[in-house]
């Protein structure tokens, strides 16, 4: 027999988790599948569930103490075979499960772009460095860059110091005046400004760039481009991201709007797909605060309660507002486009060059073309460096969404297994 639950919600971060458990209120079924080993998504990734805040508690216990929500980890969706329908995969099963309403909580990752060097080991993206730290990375006394644009440079120079790490700088592009206007601003969300006072940085750079990154008999060198000019800096790894992209494979494979890279919702986050809706950062980079009240406006919605989501409505145009002062304070400069030669690798996995990428008109030409995209990370990394560097659109994926067991695929149309 195929499960059937009420709401399935895909992403357990702070969107997911939120959704479900206002969801739950109403006394819905509601399963939350998510690819990661434990709840929480990228703010919340822990080892020690005691060390995480006492926010990040109330929403994981929730869902784990509910009678109504299952929650599904280390599963991915490989496809939607039907209507309503989803094919999920777990490292020892497989399964068709149905619904009558989808809630997209995919959050975002990290956007990359490349520069010479950025392939060679020992270089991450910023976000990539905190979740590796999260995980029991050892970098102790390393002397560590910290470059890109974004708050997350901050959080992951937190994490690094905190970890043992000397950051000898953090190198943000956006320049002082914009970082100083949005400083100043904070104070419409309290909350913000208290943990930007607890992440105020030591040897923050503004108005820079790494340049390139060669390897050196100490570790590495990278060259930096400080307002114009070149400053060399040696360290032991370089972490660099240029900020967040929404994870919109799933919505656009299901005929959601999307709208510069985010799913389109209308206020009670209902996406122009009848029945499917989008929360947290999947919609726009908005940090965790309104991924919750997202989550919860959809929740409630989705589960025939509508009331308590209206009354949630003004919360959410406030924190809306974190989020539209976000990406004016660190829209990416056009310089950044001009880093990568045309010998430097575009996809790391399959070897593929600028020179080469950029003869193609759109990402599936240079794809089937060239292999980029085809590699171990499946385009994760270098087609959004695409799409930022070529101004391409994003690919509507075809599935199977991910690398799958063939006994997986055998279900369609059938059961469980
Ligand atoms: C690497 C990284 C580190 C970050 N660190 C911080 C930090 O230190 N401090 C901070 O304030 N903010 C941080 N952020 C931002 C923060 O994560 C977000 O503001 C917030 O978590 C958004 O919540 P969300 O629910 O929208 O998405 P997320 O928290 O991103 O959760 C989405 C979940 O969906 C899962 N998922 C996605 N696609 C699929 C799929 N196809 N199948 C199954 N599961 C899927 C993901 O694995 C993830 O667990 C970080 C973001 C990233 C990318």
């Amino acid at each position: 027999m195929m499960q059937h639950y009420d709401i399935v919600i895909i992403g357990a971060g702070p969107g997911g988790l939120a959704a479900a458990m206002s969801a739950s209120e109403a006394k819905c079924s509601v399963l939350v599948v998510d690819d990661n080993p434990l709840p929480g998504g990228q703010i919340w990734r822990h080892r020690v569930f005691s060390q995480l805040p006492v926010v990040a508690h109330k929403w994981i216990n929730g869902v784990f103490e509910s009678k109504f929500v299952t929650v599904s980890s280390q599963t991915k969706v490989v496809m939607f075979p039907q209507d309503k329908q989803v094919l999920l995969e777990s490292p020892d099963s497989a399964k068709v499960v149905s619904f009558d309403k989808l809630i997209l909580a995919t959050g975002a990752r990290e956007l990359f772009l490349p520069y010479p060097g950025w392939e060679l080991p020992g270089i991450t993206g910023a976000g990539g460095l905190q979740s590796l730290i999260k995980g029991g990375l050892p970098v102790k006394g390393q002397r560590i860059v910290i470059a890109g644009s974004g708050p997350l440079l901050l959080a992951a120079a937190d994490s690094a110091r905190k970890a043992g790490a000397h950051v000898v700088a953090i190198v943000e592009q956006a320049s002082m005046k914009s970082v100083a206007k949005f400083s100043v601003n904070l104070v419409r969300w309290p909350i913000k400004a208290i943990q930007s006072i607890s992440l105020i940085p030591k040897r923050y750079w503004t108005s820079s760039y790494i340049q390139s990154v060669s390897q050196s008999n100490k570790g590495f060198e990278v060259a930096i481009n400080k307002a114009g000019r070149i400053r060399h800096i040696e360290c032991d790894r370089v972490a660099c991201g240029f900020g967040l992209m929404p994870n919109i494979e799933l919505p656009l494979a299901l005929g959601c709007e999307v709208n510069q890279g985010c799913v389109v919702t209308d206020s009670f986050q209902r996406t122009s797909a009848k029945d499917y809706y989008a929360v947290g950062e999947v919609t726009g980079i908005g940090g965790s605060e309104l991924a919750l009240l997202e989550g919860q406006i959809a929740g409630y919605h989705a589960s025939g309660n509508p009331k308590p989501a209206n009354a949630l409505l003004k919360q959410q145009a406030k924190w809306q507002a974190f989020a539209d002062l976000l990406k004016k304070t660190f829209e990416l400069g056009s310089s950044l486009l001009q880093l990568a030669k045309d010998n430097t690798l575009v996809c790391r996995c399959e070897d593929v060059t600028f020179e080469r990428v950029k003869q193609y008109a759109n990402w599936r030409e240079a794809k089937v073309a060239t292999r980029c995209g085809m590699g171990a990370c499946q385009g994760r990394i270098c087609s959004g460096a695409a799409q930022t560097l070529f101004k391409w659109q994003p690919p509507v994926p075809r599935p199977p969404f991910t690398p799958t067991r063939i006994e997986t695929l055998s279900l369609i149309g059938s059961g469980d297994k």
